[in-house]
C-alpha cells in the first residue's frame, strides 16, 4: 500500500480527504497535541484491526477513543460519575483520558473485552476538526510500531508505518510530546493509570484522593492481572538498551561520566553536554524546563537507533509536574533498569 502525505497548509482539501478514508475503513496517521495517532473508525471492528495489523500490537492492549466534543461522551460511556465530569470540564479538550464504563456499541477489540473505555477529547485543532469531519468516535494508539518510542512528528509516523497505513495527516511537531494522562474510573477511587501531560498535582486539585498504579514504579510481570492490561509489555524501547540514573543533576551528570565507554550513548540535561561531547549524545532541555523534556524526549529515543550505540544512559527528570511523565517514559524504555545515584 502506498502511503499518503497529506499536508493541510498545502491542500485545503486534506482533512476532508483523511476523513474520507476514516469513513472508509482506513487507518490514518494523524496529529494531536501529544502524539501522533493512529486513527480508525472507533465503531468499526474491520477498520480497528487495521490498527493491531499496521502496529503489531498486542490484541489485549486496549485502544483510547478520540472525540471532537465533550457531548459525544455520552454516547459512548454509560453512567459518567461526577468527579469525571469535573475533570473533563478543567482539562478537556486536552492530555487527559478517562477510563469509563462503555455502552454496548464498542466493539470488544477496542477496549480489548474490558467492560470500561478510555475516551479522549484531544486540544490540537486539525485532530478535532478530522474526528468531527469523519462523524465518528477515533480509536487512535500512538502511531509507532509497537514496542518502539512514540511518534511527534509526521516524518517519524512515516518512518514506522510507511506502506502500513492508508494515509498520514501533517499536523507539525506536538507540542506536548509525551501521551496523555490516563486516569481510571472503574474503582472507587481514582486512580492514576498513567501519567501525562495533565499532571498528578493538577488531577489532585480537581479530584483530591487519587491512587497511583503500582505499573508507574515497575515492570509489571506477564502473569499478573493489571488494570490496564497494556501496561505489561515493554514499551518506547531504542534498539540499545537504556539506564536511568536518577538523583541529582549534578549527581548524575558524574556518574554517568565515570562509566561511559566508546559504545555508551548519552541523554542528558542541556546543561551538561559538554561533558558527553566524545559520545554520541543528546540533550533533552535544561534540568530544570520539563516541557521542552516532554517534547524531545521521543525524538532523542529515535535518534539514538541511527547510531551504533549499544548501551544509553540517561539522566532522570525529578517527579514534578510533566517531570513524572517523562520519568515514566525513559523508565519503561529502561524495562526499569534504574540506578538511583546518593
Ligand atoms: P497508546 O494509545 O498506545 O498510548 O495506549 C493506550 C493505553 O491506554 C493502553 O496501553 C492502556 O494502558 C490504556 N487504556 C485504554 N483503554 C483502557 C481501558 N479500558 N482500561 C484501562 N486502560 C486502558
Ligand atoms: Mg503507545
Amino acid at each position: 500500500m502506498d502511503t499518503i502525505l497529506l499536508n493541510p497548509v498545502i491542500d485545503p482539501s486534506a482533512i476532508d480527504r483523511a476523513a474520507g478514508l476514516l469513513r472508509a475503513g482506513e487507518v490514518v496517521g494523524m496529529p494531536t497535541e501529544t502524539v501522533y495517532g493512529l486513527g480508525a473508525n472507533a465503531l468499526d471492528p474491520a477498520a480497528v484491526a487495521k490498527i493491531f495489523d499496521a502496529k503489531g500490537r498486542p490484541q489485549d492492549n486496549p485502544l483510547i477513543v478520540h472525540i471532537a466534543d465533550a457531548e459525544a461522551l455520552e454516547r459512548i460511556c454509560d453512567d459518567v460519575p461526577e468527579p469525571a465530569k469535573r475533570l473533563a470540564a478543567a482539562f478537556w479538550p486536552g492530555p487527559l483520558t478517562m477510563v469509563l464504563p462503555r455502552v454496548r456499541e464498542i466493539p470488544a477489540s477496542v477496549t480489548a473485552g474490558l467492560p470500561t473505555v478510555g475516551v479522549r477529547l484531544p486540544a490540537h485543532p486539525v485532530a478535532r476538526e478530522l474526528i468531527r469531519r469523519a462523524g465518528v468516535p477515533i480509536a487512535a494508539p500512538s502511531a509507532n510500531l509497537s514496542g518502539r518510542p512514540s511518534t511527534t512528528t509526521a516524518a517519524h509516523v512515516l518512518a514506522d508505518m510507511d506502506g502500513r497505513i492508508a494515509a498520514v495527516l501533517e499536523g507539525g511537531p506536538c507540542e506536548v510530546g509525551v501521551e496523555s494522562t490516563i486516569v481510571s474510573f472503574a474503582g472507587e477511587t481514582p486512580r492514576l493509570l498513567r501519567p501525562g501531560g495533565v499532571s498528578l498535582e493538577q488531577l489532585r486539585e480537581i479530584l483530591g484522593k487519587v491512587d497511583i498504579d503500582r505499573a508507574l514504579r515497575e515492570q509489571i510481570g506477564d502473569d499478573a492481572r493489571v488494570s490496564a492490561p497494556g501496561m505489561k509489555y515493554r514499551h518506547y524501547a531504542p534498539k540499545a538498551n537504556v539506564t536511568v540514573v536518577c538523583g541529582t543533576p549534578e549527581d548524575t551528570a558524574a556518574y554517568i561520566s565515570k562509566h561511559l565507554t566508546n559504545e555508551t550513548g548519552v541523554l542528558c540535561f542541556t546543561e551538561f553536554a559538554y561533558l558527553f561531547e566524545m559520545h554520541e549524545m543528546r540533550t533533552m532541555g535544561a534540568a530544570d524546563d520539563p516541557l521542552t523534556q516532554a517534547r524531545r524526549i521521543f525524538d532523542a529515543l529515535r535518534a539514538f537507533d541511527e547510531t551504533d550505540v549499544q548501551e544509553i544512559y540517561t539522566q532522570c527528570p525529578s517527579d514534578e509536574g510533566i517531570g513524572l511523565a517523562v520519568a515514566n517514559r525513559l523508565k519503561k524504555a529502561a524495562g526499569f533498569k534504574v540506578v538511583n545515584v546518593v
